[in-house]
């Protein structure tokens, strides 16, 4: 660097414009946890005016309803309370934090590499009037004899990528038209609950559902009638759902639900439930008993490391094929079970 760009550098005047000139959100605090600098990104970003925080210790108000430390607190905490070499432990983040970076230690001076923290949260903004999910990175700074002089704060704000990221997964794992579990959420949960029954020995459950005349409903009430029967159909048979069971479209109109630990009598009875509750919505079909009906398979398997969750539904499958078979409405086990 010139000599004349070292000069401008230690101008605090040119420090000041140069702060406000950033498009990036930067607050800094004094070793005191004041406010030193709060630039005109950062009011933007959180509706706060930099007369009414410089000099306070009150920027948590921007980000968050309850008081808690920004990540400039903590890397200021941390340093203060630091004994020589102990490395630091920031605060538990909060539900849906992410804390990427706490490269943090207490020995590191203006020289070391890294001595900041980054996190990602959720941030309340009481003043922005809208919560905002931000990326903050946090860091020291040394003055010549080594010692803290302030800490900086950077944000970005990573609300779109976080909401495009949301609706993605929403995409990958439900269902369209139901809000279901879709039949790739359903496969990937089956192995993973078949993989946890093998660890706990534990037995897994299974049902397929499936909507009795459907192809007839559909032509009598159109393609929109039976969208709007499947949908109907979907909310009974999750209304009957224990927090950690899962209903999935498997396809077309059938269902499919995944009953971790629950024995086959468990089953039976879930099915019977399930049964009942779609015959009470009394949706009228022209073919007997005169409403929509659905039949069910179930099956339950001990996991063992020789078999795998395919045969779970090849028996269910199987099953629900008798149900059919024996005149529909109705549930079925398997058929050593039934005998
Ligand atoms: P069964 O009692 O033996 O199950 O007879 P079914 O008529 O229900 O079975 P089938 O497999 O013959 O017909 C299923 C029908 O479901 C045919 C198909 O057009 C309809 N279907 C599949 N997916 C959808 C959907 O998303 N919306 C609507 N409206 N219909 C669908
Ligand atoms: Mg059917
Ligand atoms: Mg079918």
């Amino acid at each position: 660097m010139s000599g004349a760009g070292s000069a401008l550098i230690h101008d605090v005047a040119f420090v000041g414009q140069l702060m406000e000139s950033l498009s990036v959100p930067v607050f800094v605090l004094d070793t005191d946890a004041r406010v030193a600098i709060w630039n005109r990104a950062c009011e933007r970003l959180t509706g706060v005016a930099a007369a009414e925080v410089l000099g306070t210790r009150e920027h948590w108000r921007s980000f968050y309803d309850q008081e808690r430390p920004t990540l400039a607190d903590l890397v200021l905490q941390g340093r203060r309370d630091a004994a020589p070499g102990a490395g630091i432990c920031a605060m538990p983040p909060r539900a849906g934090d992410t804390i990427l970076d706490a490269m943090f230690d207490a020995d590191s001076g203006p020289d070391a590499p890294t001595n900041g923290l980054t996190l990602e949260s959720w941030c309340d903004m009481p003043r922005a009037g809208k919560r905002r999910y931000l990326a903050a990175d946090a860091s020291p700074i040394f003055d010549a004899r080594g010692r803290i002089s302030a800490v900086v704060e950077t944000l970005r704000d990573l609300t779109d990528e976080k909401m495009a990221q949301a609706a993605l997964e929403q995409l990958a794992t439900r269902d369209g038209l139901t809000g279901l579990a879709n039949r790739r959420c359903f496969d990937d949960t089956l192995r993973a609950e078949w993989a946890r029954a093998l660890r706990q020995k534990q037995p897994l459950s299974l049902l397929m559902v499936d909507v009795d005349n459907f192809k007839a409903y559909n032509d009598t009430n159109g393609h929109l009638g039976g969208d709007e029967c499947l949908k109907r159909v979907a909310r009974a048979v999750a209304s009957e759902m224990r927090a950690n069971d899962l209903v999935a479209r498997y396809g077309g109109e059938e269902f499919a639900v995944i009953l971790p630990n629950q024995s086959l009598k468990g089953a039976a009875i879930v099915a019977e439930r399930i049964r009942a509750r779609v015959e009470h919505l009394q949706l009228p079909c022209r073919f007997a008993p005169g409403h929509v009906t659905v039949s069910i398979g179930a099956a339950t398997a001990l996991a063992a490391p020789d078999n795998d969750a395919s045969q779970l539904v090849a028996i269910a499958d199987a099953a629900l094929y008798r149900a059919k078979h024996m005149g529909r409405n109705r549930i079925s086990l398997p058929m050593s079970e039934a005998a």
